[in-house]
C-alpha cells in the first residue's frame, strides 16, 4: 500500500470562491480515514482533486511523497480503486463485469474477488437479468448485489490506493450494514480513504475528519467524536 497526504489543501472552482481552506490529512499505508461531513461540505471535491480532475490552488496532495501534479491522470487512475455511490455496470455477465479494467486477469483471480466481495454466486448473471438461468432468484441485482460488484472490481484491479465515495449511500440501512462490513474486511491493510455524510458509518477508521465548509473542524476516533459532539 501507498501513503496518501493532503498537505494544507487549498480549492476553489473559482480561486476567488474557496471550497476547501487548509484540509490536511495523512492516510498511511495499509490505514484508513474517513471524512464525514454535510452535503456541500467538500466531500466529492477531495475526490476529484486525488484524480487529478482539478489541481489544488496550494497546498499539496502526495501519494508517497510524490506530488500528485508529477503523475498523469491515466497513471492515478490506475492507482486509485473507486468504489463509488452509484456504479454503472455493463450489460453483460457479473464476471465480466469484475474482470473489466484488469485485462489479463485469469479466470480464478475473477472469481477469488467475486468471493471476497461475496458475490459469487451471481456470477454469470446479468445486472439488470432477463437471463433467468442463474436459479429462482436468476432476475434483477439489487443495488447491494451491484456495490458488491463494483467491490469485486476493485479488489481484482489490486490498486495503492482504495476510495469509498459514498459507497453505500444510496443503500437501505440493513443493506447498508452488510456492504459496510464487505468494505471493512476488503480494505483491511490497505491504504483507504472514507467518503461519507454520516458518522456512524466509519465507526472503525483509524481517523475521522469532519468537514463543514471546507474546513476540518474536529477529527480523531470513532469514540472520540461522540464524546466530543
Ligand atoms: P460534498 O461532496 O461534501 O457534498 P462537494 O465537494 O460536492 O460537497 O461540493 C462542495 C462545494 O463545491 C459546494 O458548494 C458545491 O456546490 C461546489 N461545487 C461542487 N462541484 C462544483 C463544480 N464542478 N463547479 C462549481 N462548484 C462546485
Ligand atoms: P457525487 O458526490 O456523486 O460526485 P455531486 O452531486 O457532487 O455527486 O456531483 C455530480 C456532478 O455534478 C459532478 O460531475 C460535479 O462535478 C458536478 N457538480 C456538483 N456540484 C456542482 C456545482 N455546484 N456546479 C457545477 N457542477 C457541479
Amino acid at each position: 500500500g501507498a501513503e496518501l497526504r493532503f498537505e494544507d489543501v487549498e480549492f476553489g472552482y473559482d480561486p476567488r470562491r474557496p471550497i476547501l481552506k487548509g484540509v490536511g490529512f495523512t492516510v498511511p499505508a495499509g490505514r484508513t480515514v474517513a471524512i464525514v461531513g454535510p452535503s456541500g461540505a467538500g466531500k466529492s471535491t477531495i475526490s476529484r482533486l486525488l484524480f487529478r480532475f482539478y489541481d489544488v490552488n496550494g497546498g499539496r496532495v502526495l501519494i508517497d511523497g510524490q506530488d500528485i501534479r508529477d503523475v498523469t491522470q491515466a497513471s492515478l487512475r490506475a492507482s486509485i480503486g473507486i468504489v463509488p455511490q452509484d456504479t454503472v455496470l455493463f450489460n453483460d455477465t457479473v464476471f465480466y463485469n469484475i474482470a473489466y479494467g484488469r485485462t489479463g486477469a485469469s479466470p480464478a483471480e475473477v472469481e477469488r474477488a467475486a468471493r471476497l466481495a461475496h458475490i459469487h454466486d451471481f456470477i454469470m448473471a446479468l445486472p439488470d437479468g432477463y437471463q433467468t438461468t442463474v436459479g429462482e432468484r436468476g432476475l434483477k441485482l439489487s443495488g447491494g448485489e451491484k456495490q458488491r460488484v463494483a467491490i469485486a472490481r476493485t479488489i481484482l484491479k489490486d490498486p495503492a490506493i482504495l476510495l469509498f465515495d459514498e459507497a453505500t449511500s444510496a443503500l437501505d440501512t440493513h443493506t447498508e450494514r452488510e456492504i459496510q462490513a464487505n468494505l471493512r474486511e476488503v480494505s483491511r491493510g490497505r491504504t483507504t480513504l472514507v467518503i461519507a455524510h454520516r458518522l456512524s458509518t466509519v465507526i472503525d477508521a483509524d481517523e475521522i475528519l469532519v468537514l463543514e465548509a471546507g474546513r476540518v473542524i474536529e477529527r480523531g476516533r470513532h469514540a472520540d467524536l461522540l464524546v466530543a459532539r
